[in-house]
C-alpha cells in the first residue's frame, strides 16, 4: 500500500509547465519530507494530487493503494483517505468549523449512518485542547479571521479528526512560533501509524528536527532532483539551495 507518482507533468490550465515528470513512492507507514526552493512546484505538487481545478495533468500517473488517483473526483480522493494542508489555507465564511468538519465526518459514513453529536464534540474539544485552540474556534467560520498560526492549527485539527491515511502538509510550519511548532509536530508524530503516511513540505530543519523523516526529497525546477536521508536537510540547512545548480 503506497502513494505512487511517476513522471507526473502537470501545468496550470492554459499556462506554463510546472511540473516536468516527477516520481516518487511513499510507502504506508513512513514520512517522506518533500524540500526545495520557491517557485520549484512543491505546492503544485501537493494540489495536483488532491485535484486543484486550477492544473492539468499533462503527463505521469498517480495511485492511491492501488487506484488510479487522477480518475477520481477530489472528494473520491478525500474519502479515499487523502487529505491536503494547504500552505494558504482557504476561509469559508458561513460555515462553523464545527459544521464542517461534521459534514466531513459524516461524508465519510456509509449511507444511512449518522455522525453521534455526542461523541464529536467530545472527541472535537479533546482534540482541539490538544493543539491548544480555544474552545470558541468550534463557532468560528473556517479559518476567517484567523491568523497564520491559527489556520495552520485548524489545519491540524482537521487532520485529527479525520485520521487520512495520506496526509499532504504544505509548509504547515509557516507562521508557527517555537510553541505552536512543538504541538503540531507532536500531533502529527501522534498520529505516525504503519497504516499511515504522510508528505511533509518544508524549507526548514526546525520542523523536521521534531517530525524526523524517513527519506528527503528535493523538488527543483519541477523534477525531484535528489532523494535521501537527514543528512539531506543538514545539507540545505548548511549551504542553501545552490548545489543544485551543479
Ligand atoms: P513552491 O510551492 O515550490 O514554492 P509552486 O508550486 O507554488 O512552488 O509554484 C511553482 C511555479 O508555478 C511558480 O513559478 C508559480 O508562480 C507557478 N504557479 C503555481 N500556481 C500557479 C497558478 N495558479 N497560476 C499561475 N502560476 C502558478
Ligand atoms: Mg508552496
Amino acid at each position: 500500500m503506497s502513494l505512487i507518482v511517476k513522471d507526473l507533468c502537470a501545468r496550470v490550465k492554459d499556462g506554463a509547465d510546472i511540473l516536468k515528470g516527477v516520481s516518487l513512492e511513499i510507502p504506508k507507514g513512513e514520512v517522506h519530507a518533500v524540500m526545495g526552493p520557491n517557485g520549484s512546484g512543491k505546492s503544485t505538487l501537493s494540489k495536483v494530487l488532491c485535484g486543484h481545478p486550477d492544473y492539468e495533468v499533462t503527463g505521469g500517473t498517480a495511485e492511491l493503494d492501488g487506484q488510479d488517483l487522477f480518475s477520481m473526483t477530489p472528494d473520491e480522493r478525500s474519502r479515499a483517505g487523502l487529505f491536503l494542508a494547504f500552505q494558504y489555507p482557504v476561509e469559508v465564511p458561513g460555515v462553523t468549523n464545527a459544521n464542517f468538519l461534521r459534514a466531513a465526518l459524516q461524508a465519510r459514513l456509509p449511507q444511512g449512518e449518522t455522525v453521534d453529536a455526542v461523541a464529536f464534540y467530545k472527541e472535537l474539544r479533546a482534540k482541539m485542547k490538544q493543539l491548544g485552540m480555544d474552545a470558541k474556534f468550534t463557532a468560528r467560520a473556517v479559518n476567517e479571521g484567523f491568523s497564520g498560526g491559527e489556520k495552520k492549527r485548524n489545519d491540524i485539527l482537521q487532520m485529527l479528526m479525520l485520521q487520512p491515511s495520506y496526509a499532504i502538509l504544505d509548509e504547515t510550519d509557516s507562521g508557527l512560533d517555537v510553541d505552536a511548532l512543538r504541538i503540531v509536530s507532536d500531533g502529527v508524530n501522534a498520529m505516525r501509524a504503519p497504516f499511515r503516511s504522510f508528505m511533509v513540505i518544508t524549507h526548514y530543519k526546525r520542523l523536521l528536527d521534531y517530525i524526523r523523516p524517513d527519506v528527503v526529497h528535493v523538488l527543483y525546477q519541477g523534477r525531484i532532483v535528489r532523494t535521501g536521508g537527514f543528512e539531506l536537510v543538514e545539507r540545505i540547512e548548511r549551504d542553501g539551495f545552490d548545489f543544485l545548480k551543479e
